[in-house]
């Protein structure tokens, strides 16, 4: 087993080939010694601005497993622990028919993706259209402010992050983590993401990744159909029956003892079918506020003083939590050097994210910055945080007069005024950024919290309040409202066959986790089904 050295400190004009003869010396063996070595893990250290450096994790190979051992012994090194169990025992009760998958976003895809490599053959629908058209719908809201209710930044092939920075951190501790990132980089991500602390892979790769990863799943037998939207069920003594799909204006019903609905948290449809059939559903606390886009080299000289522009450093990022009375404000899904973009998916409603490529070299970065909504702020029915949700993005939409999206300076906002025009930050956001006062766009006690966090983040990252700096309305979807409450086998609460997964059901958040939850559910059913419809 390889030996694991961490902590390695590389200046930031050192060469990775120092690395070796400093691990070396680290267990004191000579470089020759080691056959091979492989970067585990990369980060900066900027906690002093003085003395800026990387810290490396790094694993060696000696040529002799016992050699491994003795030095393990002699100096405490650790081993580096191996991450997924390669085979999952399989399960021995007939599966007479094929599963089905809505959703290829993360979840539905590596799902889908380790139903195929065991043999079931699964059926992946995906209401929206595959990546190379969903970018030209993309094109088409952009220029021309028109948008496609079915593809869009939230639907179509690989899901809600196909048009996002490509951050691949995640806070779950699950060693499915690992089995992602190395089946994207089979999908052809950069390698770094597997060693990098804060790994991303941009959008450009993202998408290039999941056309690549619906090629695995047609190669070992899956069958990947876009423009195909899960649009009834039916249940029958605790039991999924059937599903039906609308496709192209058609529908078609078919039997089924699977589904795995990994829709996301923007099929708005799907909860209300849900509802209607009776499954378990409950309100959840999310987040709703604004995207703040502030000059990139601003954030990079606050993060890295003097070394702001060094060539190995990038585009820095920041994270900030702070409280409003009883709730929670705080900065989310950073995109350094990136985009905002409009991602709404219903017309009439106007809702904002973040978008950024591998280089991360764009003229401003921006985050979201939210505060929680709970439960209690929500009354009525299970899907009343979709109506709060929907409430305020057609309150932007009126503002903003279209698919544009309602901006202002943070100094406007600040003083409660409308922005007339804009100064040195200038919005990103497509197709236009509509000058308002975004006072308008939301709920009070969010407005609180939005001043009280732009106020005490300027404290901890200089100039985070400087007038100029661009607030775009509203960052709607950052989780879902909704849980879809599943029991020990991952099947929702009451109905055989029915599985819930990723972000849509409040079982992940984010791309990792969203695909490790897919994999969790195609886990169960390997792990319990054989197939029988060959
Ligand atoms: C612009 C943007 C940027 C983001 N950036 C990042 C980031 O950098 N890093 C990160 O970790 N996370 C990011 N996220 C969040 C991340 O994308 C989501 O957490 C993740 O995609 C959730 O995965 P999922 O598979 O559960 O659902 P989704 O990705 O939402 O996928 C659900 C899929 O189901 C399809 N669908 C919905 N209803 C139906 C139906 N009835 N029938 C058939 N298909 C259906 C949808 O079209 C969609 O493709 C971003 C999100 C957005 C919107």
């Amino acid at each position: 087993m390889p030996l694991y050295i961490r902590e390695i400190r590389l200046g930031l004009d050192e060469e990775e080939d120092e690395l070796l003869p400093k691990a070396a010396q680290r267990i004191q063996i000579r470089k020759e010694q080691i056959v091979k070595y492989k970067i585990v893990r990369q980060s900066i250290d900027a906690r002093d601005k003085g003395d800026i450096h990387f810290k490396y994790g790094v694993a060696l190979y000696l040529a002799d497993a016992r050699e491994e051992i003795c030095i393990s012994q002699r100096t405490g090194a650790e081993y580096l622990k191996e991450e997924y169990p390669a085979e999952i025992p399989a399960g021995q009760t007939p599966l007479y028919k094929r599963p089905v998958i809505a959703g290829a976003g993360p979840a539905g895809l590596f799902c889908a993706y380790l139903l195929s490599v065991y043999g079931f053959s699964p059926l992946l629908i995906e209401r929206g259209k595959g990546t190379d058209e969903r970018i030209s719908d993309f094109e088409a809201l952009n220029e021309k402010g028109v948008l496609d209710p079915e593809s869009n930044v939230c639907f179509g092939e690989g899901g809600a992050g196909a048009f996002s920075d490509g951050k691949l951190t995640t806070r779950i501790k699950d060693a499915r983590a690992g089995t992602v990132l190395k089946l994207l980089i089979k999908a052809g991500a950069p390698e770094d993401i597997l060693y990098a602390a804060k790994p991303h892979m941009g959008t450009e790769n993202i998408r290039q990744a999941v056309k690549a990863l619906r090629g695995m799943i047609e190669e070992n037998g899956g069958d990947v159909r876009f423009n195909t939207c899960l649009s009834d069920l039916t249940i029958a003594e605790g039991a999924l029956a059937t599903v039906t799909f609308r496709s192209a204006g058609h529908m078609e019903e078919e039997a089924a003892d699977i589904l795995v609905l990994a829709t996301g948290h923007s099929s708005r449809d799907t909860y209300a079918l849900l509802k209607e059939k009776g499954v378990a559903l409950h309100k959840k606390p999310f987040a709703v506020g604004l995207r703040i886009e502030h000059p990139r080299e601003l954030i990079d000289a606050s993060q890295y003083g003097r070394f702001f522009a060094h060539p190995r450093l990038g585009a820095a990022e920041y994270r900030m939590t702070s409280r409003s009375g009883n709730r929670g404000v705080y900065t989310f899904c950073m995109c350094p050097g990136g985009l905002v973009i409009n991602a709404s998916s219903e017309e009439g409603h106007t809702a904002v994210n973040g978008m950024s490529y591998y280089k991360r070299d764009l003229e401003n970065s921006n985050s979201a910055i939210v505060v929680t909504v709970g439960t209690d702020d929500i009354p009525g029915d299970e899907l009343a945080g979709v109506e709060f949700q929907r409430r305020w993005e057609k309150a932007c939409h009126a503002a903003a007069g279209g698919y544009g999206a309602p901006c202002q300076r943070t100094e406007d906002f600040l003083k409660g005024r409308k922005t007339k025009s804009f100064g040195i930050v200038q919005p990103t956001i497509k197709p236009c950024a509509a000058a308002a006062d975004i006072n308008e766009c939301l709920p009070g006690f969010v407005l609180q919290g939005l001043k009280s966090g732009i106020e005490d983040f300027s404290r901890k990252l200089k100039g985070f309040n400087m007038p100029d700096a661009v607030l775009t309305g509203a960052e709607t979807r950052t989780s879902a409202p909704v849980t879809i409450p599943r029991g020990d086998s991952l099947e929702a609460v009451g109905v055989k066959g029915l599985y819930p997964a990723g972000e849509g059901g409040g079982h992940a958040g984010g791309i990792v986790s969203a695909a490790v939850d897919g994999l969790k559910v195609a886990e169960a059913i390997i792990g319990k089904y054989k197939p029988h419809y060959y």
